[in-house]
């Protein structure tokens, strides 16, 4: 029987990389699982081409509210000339596995599910007992398509389908970051996305001239509007530390695309003044921000000389309601408290710290979940003393350049960092890939479960 990480480097070879992911293969992978484990697994085809698979192990109430157990399938593009190694190899070098969608998150979706083999005694663990009896909640374990592109063909048609209510969610568990420290993050918000192109309009001309107002003049005045506003940012997270604050806490507005003129590198028009020019920014706003005055804000970035300055949100990806519950460590009642209770409480139950918990810096599944359904959610992935390696636009620290965090030295080390994706799977893989110790993330997780499935209001 393949060992857990064996499991994991397996996942890591199925291509459900974007823009073409390949989810047909992921099917069999997880109705063996099932199979070994003697669970119900589900195969829902709501966008075809983008199926969801479910594992469900049937708690003894069937009425009481479910734990739902969250990972997506898909994986961002790989730049190979940036990777030393296969990204689709599932490499195990040195107690690491290398491999595009390790940490994000691959290696969690694989941990739910041995963790239930091993709360059934399927796969006999010695360091923590199997249940005597299936959980009091039904556990169903969730794996989407879409979430690295918006959820549109993944969570969220689920959100809207009688499925997910059948599924009668109670408490959802999904995504977190990596820690670089030995205690584990946890999430319980995320910012808002707000992606919004910005248009310039402006006269034409010779590109000889002194052209008043041109469009590439005014938007470069709202670019460095943009730009004063994301440093202002970035200065008050650098002074913010002793207080607690962290990145998901501030405002971040990156420019990210930028045209005007001819596009056509073949045939290039210097001399012709645009009458068009457009910016791209990612922004990312705390939950705590008023939405009403940062769109003042944003028409106040616009109002340059010449007046031919809009904005427009991308309307599919932005965010406008609440994507964050009450904070679960103030002395607030409710659901959301209690989930984090118990969460916690089991945290501290197998021996492990938790960092306080904070806002995502990025976007997650979770936040469809949140504003669709109103399920409470925590943000976890069980992984400490790791530095934190997704794509870029999540990558929110760095590792030195040559450190543990770096395999190997590349022509380009800083810009291969953000693309190389590794997980160290616990202190557990030191030994050899079979030997599993306790303390590892997925015992971890087993007595988060354990704990969750049996309690609640
Ligand atoms: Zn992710």
């Amino acid at each position: 029987m393949a060992s857990a990480v064996d499991s994991f480097r397996a996942y890591l070879r199925i291509k459900t990389v974007h823009p073409t992911p390949d989810y047909a293969p992921v099917g069999p992978f997880l109705a063996s699982y099932a199979a070994r484990g003697g669970f119900e697994f589900q195969e829902l085809t709501l966008v075809p081409g983008h199926p969801v698979f479910i594992v469900t192990w049937a708690g003894a109430d069937p009425a009481a509210p479910s734990i739902v157990l969250l990972s997506h399938m898909d994986v961002v593009p790989v730049d190979m000339g940036k990777w030393t190694m296969d990204p689709w190899g599932g490499a195990l070098i040195d107690g690491k596995v290398y491999g595009r969608g390790a940490q994000d998150m691959k290696c969690v979706g694989v941990q739910y599910l041995e963790t239930l083999l091993r709360l059934k005694g399927v796969v006999v663990d010695p360091s923590v007992a199997p249940l005597a009896a299936p959980p009091l909640r039904t556990v169903h374990v969730l794996f989407v398509p879409d979430e690295e592109v918006g959820g549109s063909r993944g969570i969220k048609p689920l959100l809207a389908h009688p499925a997910w209510a059948s599924l009668n969610p109670g408490f959802l568990l999904d995504e977190g970051l990596a820690s670089p420290s030995p205690s584990f993050s946890v999430f319980y918000g995320e910012r808002k996305i707000w992606w919004v192109r910005f248009k310039a309009t402006g006269p034409a001309g010779h590109g000889s001239r002194f052209v008043p107002h041109t469009a590439v003049q005014q938007l470069h005045k709202v670019l460095a509007r943009v730009e004063a506003y994301h440093e202002a940012q970035r200065e008050a997270l650098a002074g913010a530390c002793s207080c607690g604050k962290q990145l998901g806490d501030f405002t971040t507005a990156n420019v990210t695309m930028l045209s005007a003129g001819n596009p056509d590198p073949k045939t290039p028009q210097f001399n012709v003044i645009p009458t068009e020019a457009h910016a791209g920014v990612d922004i990312r706003i705390p939950a705590t921000v008023n939405l009403a005055e940062f769109k003042a804000t944003l028409d106040a970035w616009c109002a340059v000389e010449g007046g031919g300055v809009t904005w427009e949100p991308l309307a599919q990806v932005c965010g406008e309601g609440p994507l964050m519950l009450a904070n679960p460590t103030e002395p607030v009642e409710g659901p959301d408290a209690h989930w984090f209770r118990v969460f916690s409480g089991a945290v501290a139950a197998a021996g492990y710290s938790l960092h306080a918990p904070s806002i995502f810096p990025a976007a997650t599944d979770s936040r469809w979940v949140r504003l669709m359904s109103g399920t409470p959610c925590l943000g976890f992935s069980p992984m400490r003393n790791t530095p934190i390696l997704l794509h870029d636009h999540e990558c929110v620290t760095r590792a030195p350049a040559r450190s543990a965090a770096t395999p190997s030295r590349t022509p380009n080390a800083h810009a291969h960092y953000p693309t190389l994706q590794r997980v160290f799977v616990g202190g557990g893989l030191r030994g050899g890939p079979c030997r599993i110790r306790q303390g590892t993330p997925r015992a971890l997780l087993r007595r988060v479960v354990q704990k969750i499935g049996s309690t609640g209001p």
